[in-house]
């Protein structure tokens, strides 16, 4: 089998309110914050914290309609996803797709760090959110 999905890229961790989440992250645990954005667009709030080989994304959602407040509101806070880098986004969403993996995007579209992203559905990975980021 083909070796579609290379390094973790990073984390994503959902969290009910991104201020108090970095006081632990940032604060307590010392991990710094590299960046903050929002973006309305998919609902959330984001900030991106780095150990230096690892990135660690903290997920506020905005409103309840957003997904990530849907999913911290019916799951509690906690580990929202894994994103994985892959060298051709396009053909390795077309290769899991071929091959029966449940796709939520079937084609990529630009993410947080304006890079092309993707969702593989967790119905077909174990119960996780896998994302995978083109880089
Ligand atoms: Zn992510």
């Amino acid at each position: 089998m083909n070796r579609r999905l290379e390094a973790i890229d990073h984390i994503g961790v959902a969290v009910p309110n991104l201020e108090e989440a970095k006081k632990i992250f940032c604060g307590a645990l010392g991990i710094p914050c590299v960046e903050e954005k929002t973006v309305p667009e998919r609902g959330v709030k984001i900030a991106f914290l780095s150990t230096g080989n690892t990135t660690i994304e903290l997920l506020e959602g905005i409103g309840e309609n957003s997904p990530v407040s849907k999913f911290v509101s019916q799951r509690g806070p906690g580990v929202h996803h894994l994103c994985f880098e892959v060298a051709d986004i396009a053909s390795t969403l077309r290769e899991l797709g071929e091959s029966g993996v449940q796709l939520v995007d079937t084609v990529a579209r630009t993410g947080a760090e304006g890079k092309p992203v993707a969702f593989l559905h967790p119905k077909s990975t174990a119960g996780v959110l896998v994302e995978l980021i083109e880089k």
